[in-house]
């Protein structure tokens, strides 16, 4: 699970890692009020607006700005506030700005010039271990480092049966070329970095950049945290932080079904029991000439019930033109899936698509006669290159 950038510098204060402080606010008016609030807490004079979205290149967009007083405040606040943010991570489309983050400014000049770093914190499954990824070369793209100049990415390996040690912190505090009080501050922050990581379960941590201010602090300018989904019964008191505003509308509805779906930009909408088998069935959608609207899981309990969210689910969806319905009768029979796909078409009433059943497995002749002797728009095949020219003879007819 995605988390904004505020939830995130939340979740790391907690454990001791120092942030750039700030405060979420969703209009203006409550803008200003906050960076008031936020100069008497820490005496800041400048502030950074920022931009709420699950993505990240928001600088880049425009979704990160600097004020230099209360009226930039209101001002940039304004502009970001219901921007529609397009970043290299939003998609053409772009995101919805709801909430902006009004943030100290801490690159503020001092005894040396601030210095941007990266750092970020997963789990490499090759070696069953985490990995602390640093570079000295924080704040920009790092996947252009990456690409270009591979070296300038530090790895430590961390066995997580004896954790983090020392040495491990120290190493690469050096090889991010910190000496003194910065090379202090960095071994604080890292163990306090990986502590958060371990204890919140997350499967991701980058932060770029981690800034050394000009008096030798160290802190995180930027959060990006990804909590696993698996590990939620551990941490109830995270549930709250998801945004539905930032997922896919149709994944939200599909998820609260127990459905895995992910919509993609075909015409063939799809629904299969076994995430195999739905890879195989959009495969077999291209080879007959169509593209795939989604890919949706209905488990291996498909009943009325589910068939019917994925149906209702797939026709929100303006571009499919046909749906394709590919069950295997494993631990369901298919008899009772094909009354499920009848009962489903008839509650839902007018369908304006065809559909193509292919039910193989346990009771898969008594399945397709129930489709067949159903009266209803549905065409059952039984062999899955039956259902594949079936799906073209559809498509051909619309066109
Ligand atoms: P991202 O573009 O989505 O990764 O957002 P970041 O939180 O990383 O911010 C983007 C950039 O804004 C940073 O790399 C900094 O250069 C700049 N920035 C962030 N905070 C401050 C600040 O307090 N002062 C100044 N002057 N620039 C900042
Ligand atoms: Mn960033």
């Amino acid at each position: 699970m995605n988390i904004h950038e505020y939830q995130a510098k939340d979740i790391l204060k907690s454990y001791g890692v120092r942030i750039q402080e700030g405060i979420v606010v969703d209009t203006p008016a409550q803008a200003v009020e906050a960076a008031r609030e936020l100069s008497n807490q820490t005496g800041t004079k400048w502030y950074v607006v920022k931009a709420q979205i699950h993505a990240g290149g928001r600088g880049k967009g425009g979704g990160v700005k600097l004020a230099k007083n209360l009226d930039e405040v209101r001002e940039k606040s304004k502009d970001i506030i219901g921007m529609q943010l397009i970043t290299h991570q939003t998609g053409p489309e772009g995101k919805k700005v709801n909430k902006v983050l009004i943030a100290e400014d801490v690159y503020y000049p001092g005894a040396s010039e601030p210095k941007e770093y990266y750092i970020s914190i997963l789990l490499d499954r090759g070696k069953a271990c985490n990995v602390i990824m640093a570079s000295t070369e924080g704040g920009m793209d790092i996947e252009e480092v990456a690409e270009h100049t591979p070296e300038k990415i530090i790895k430590e390996w961390i066995d997580p049966r004896v954790g983090l040690q020392q040495f491990q912190a120290r190493k690469l505090a050096f090889a991010l070329g910190l000496e003194g009080e910065a090379h202090k501050e960095m071994v604080k922050f890292i163990n306090a970095l990986y502590k958060a990581y371990v204890e919140t379960d997350s499967s991701m941590f980058e932060i770029n950049p981690v800034l050394k201010t000009s008096d030798n602090k160290i802190l995180a300018v930027d959060a990006k945290v990804n909590l696993d989904d698996n590990s939620m019964f551990r941490h109830k008191d995270f549930v709250a932080l998801r945004d539905l505003n930032e997922e896919d509308a149709l994944e939200v509805e599909a998820s609260s079904n127990d459905l895995n779906y992910v919509k993609l930009d075909g015409n063939v909408g799809c629904m299969v029991n076994g995430a195999g088998l739905a890879m195989a069935t959009m495969d077999i959608i291209k080879l007959s000439g169509g593209e795939p609207a989604n890919f949706l899981d209905v488990g291996g309990g498909a009943n009325a019930k589910t068939v019917e969210a994925g149906f209702r689910i797939i026709l929100k969806d303006p571009n499919v033109k046909a749906i394709l319905i590919n069950i295997f009768g494993g631990i369901v029979r298919c008899d009772r899936v094909a009354n499920g796909v009848v009962e489903a078409y008839k509650n839902i009433g007018e369908i304006r698509v065809p559909i193509i059943v292919r039910l193989q497995g346990t009771n898969a002749e008594e399945g397709a006669r129930i489709i067949d002797e159903s009266g209803l728009k549905v065409f059952s095949a039984v062999l899955l290159k039956d259902a594949a020219a079936k799906v073209k003879e559809v498509l051909a007819s619309i066109d």
